[in-house]
Order: structure tokens, then C-alpha cells, then sequence
């Protein structure tokens, strides 16, 4: 079958307009009825029938309606439809349900894509006992992915290497897996490319892209470098545009507190906090670096080993 000779809806009917077929044997036979409707009848093989004109008119109906998937399994199935004797429903859900599955996959990859995340990092992975200033309950609430239906935001607080950005991430990928488009970015990038959009007058097209459009935004490392300005007048934009319309995560190593100098300014910092935790779970998280874990395990185990073995 050849694409380039797609169905027009016209010829469409014209061929409705045919005789159906009858092959009323043992097998499943495709026919048209007067008014163009497809009917389902039973014919020997589908290997017969891929000879057939219906069986070809069939492929290039799927092929109109992009249902690709399905046109190129239609010989198997009806193949399957055969040897399994099933009625034309369980033929036409077993047909359009491969097609459903191949879609969803291909969705799921362009969301993968659009998400951004850095890493894969799950919960499972996480070790809570390392943490122990991490309420288990709050994380487990999280996990619910109920803060995205009721536009909550989540602010995760604490030094370098805590597990900010993998509990982030953890969340993020559970948003995606569960069909949120998700949408992760380091603040100093989110400011770059705003500044940039707005620079090149395509803002608006960002602004639906990547801040308004996913229902969760992750920004991380908020706090790690000062912000001019500017830059801290980008950050109030996408806090208050989103403000009670989509969720943000956010990372800090800096305490709200010490907000006021991230942002060089008192009045833009209160604001963005202000709406950030208007409606939020803040997780501060006092602790241990998990980078550090081994250097410090290494320490405890050196120290007895060095007072049995005296001063070199
Ligand atoms: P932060 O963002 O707070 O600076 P990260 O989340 O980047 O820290 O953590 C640093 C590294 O340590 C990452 O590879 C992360 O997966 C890992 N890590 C941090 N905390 C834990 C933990 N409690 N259990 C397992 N891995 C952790
Ligand atoms: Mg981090």
C-alpha cells in the first residue's frame, strides 16, 4: 500500500457506493455497506484477503486518519482475529489498542525530552535514614503528586549535597511518568533564557513553552550565585505568572532569610516569597552531605585505627 495515493473523503464514499463483499466463509472479511460503513465478516485467511481491494481500501483509511500503527499490523491481526476466533469488537479493540500504546510511548519520549531532567533519580533510591531531618510523611504526601492538582508549590532548603535536586528530580519524574509535562531548569538558566526570548522578542512563545505551560516547574540551585536585578526581576515574573495556576519546586542552599540577598533587594525578595510559600511545603532539610558520606565514614574509621597505631 502506498501513501501516495491517499483517500479522499469523496472517493471515500464513492467506493462505499460498491457492492460490500461477501466472503462469508470461516475468516474475517472487511466490507463496506451501501452507506460506506465498514463491516466485519469472517473470510478464510488474511492472507486471502490481503489480496483483496477491501483490505487495501482499509489500509488507506487508517493511513488517512494517521493511524500508521494500526494500518501496518492490520494483516496481523486479522491474522490473530482468525486463529482466535474473535468477534469483530475484540479484533477492532486489540487493533486500536496497539495504536493507543504507540502513541502514549511516543508521547511520553517528547515529554522525556521536553522535561529536561538532569539525571534519573527516584524515591526508591533516596536514603531517608542518611536524612533523618526529612519527614518520610511529607515526601510520601508529595509523591501523591497532589500538589500539582491543587497548584501547591515545594521548597526544598539546605546546604550542598543534602538531596535538594534528587528529591526534585524523584518528583519530577513521578509527575511525568503519571502524564504531567514537566519542565526542570537551573535558575541561572531559566533567567538566561528569558532574558534572551526577550531579547530576541519571542518571550511570549517561551513563556508558554516553558513557565506557563508544564503544570510543574523545577527550578534548581536557586541562591548559588547572586542575582543582578534583572535577573531577579525574572525570577518575580515566573513566580507570579504561575502564582495558583501551576506548581514550582524549588531548590536553595540559602535560608529565606538570606533571600533578601540572593536578590539584592528586599521589596522583590519578599514579593517572591511571598507568593512562593503563599500556598507551599517547605522541606528544610538540616543534615550531612550525602557527597561527603564516605570522606566522613572513612573519618570515623581512621580515628581508632590511628590512636591503636600511635602517631606515625
Ligand atoms: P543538593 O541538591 O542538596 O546539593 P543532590 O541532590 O545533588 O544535593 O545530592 C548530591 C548527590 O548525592 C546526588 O548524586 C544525590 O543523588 C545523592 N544523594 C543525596 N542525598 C542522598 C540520600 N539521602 N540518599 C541517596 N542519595 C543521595
Ligand atoms: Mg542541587
Amino acid at each position: 500500500m502506498s501513501r501516495s495515493q491517499p483517500v479522499s473523503p469523496l472517493v471515500a464514499e464513492n467506493r462505499g457506493a460498491e457492492k460490500p463483499q461477501d466472503s462469508r466463509d470461516d475468516g474475517l472479511a472487511i466490507s463496506r455497506t451501501p452507506k460506506g460503513a465498514l463491516r466485519l465478516e469472517n473470510a478464510k485467511t488474511a492472507a486471502s484477503l490481503s489480496n483483496t481491494t477491501v483490505f487495501h481500501r482499509l489500509q488507506e483509511l487508517l493511513h488517512y486518519l494517521e493511524l500508521g500503527t494500526s494500518a501496518a499490523n492490520l494483516a496481523g491481526a486479522l491474522e490473530t482475529a482468525r486463529k482466535q476466533e474473535l468477534s469483530a469488537a475484540e479484533f477492532l479493540e486489540g487493533l486500536l489498542r496497539k495504536e493507543v500504546e504507540v502513541a502514549m510511548a511516543r508521547r511520553m519520549k517528547s515529554r522525556a525530552r521536553l522535561a529536561n531532567l538532569p539525571t534519573s533519580k527516584t524515591l526508591q533510591t533516596f536514603d531517608f535514614d542518611f536524612q533523618p531531618s526529612i519527614d518520610r510523611g511529607v515526601i510520601a504526601e508529595l509523591s501523591t503528586l497532589r500538589f500539582i492538582e491543587e497548584r501547591r508549590n515545594v521548597v526544598l532548603l539546605g546546604p550542598p549535597g543534602v538531596g535538594k535536586s534528587h528529591l526534585a528530580i524523584a518528583l519530577g519524574l513521578l509527575a511525568l511518568n503519571a502524564g504531567y509535562r514537566v519542565r526542570f531548569t537551573s535558575a541561572a538558566a531559566l533567567v538566561t533564557n528569558l532574558q534572551g526570548n526577550y531579547e530576541r522578542g519571542t518571550l511570549l512563545k517561551r513563556e508558554r513553552q516553558a513557565i506557563t505551560g508544564p503544570p510543574l516547574l523545577i527550578v534548581d540551585e536557586l541562591g548559588y550565585l547572586p542575582l543582578d536585578q534583572a535577573a531577579a526581576n525574572w525570577i518575580f515574573h515566573v513566580v507570579s505568572k504561575r502564582y495558583e495556576r501551576g506548581s514550582i519546586i524549588i531548590t536553595s542552599n540559602r535560608g529565606f532569610a538570606d533571600w533578601a540577598q540572593i536578590f539584592n533587594d528586599v521589596v522583590v525578595a519578599t514579593a517572591i516569597v511571598d507568593r512562593l510559600i503563599h500556598n507551599a511545603t517547605v522541606i528544610n532539610i538540616r543534615g550531612k552531605s550525602y557527597r561527603m558520606r564516605n570522606y566522613l565514614a572513612d573519618q570515623r574509621e581512621d580515628r581508632p585505627a590511628s590512636v591503636l597505631n600511635g602517631p606515625p
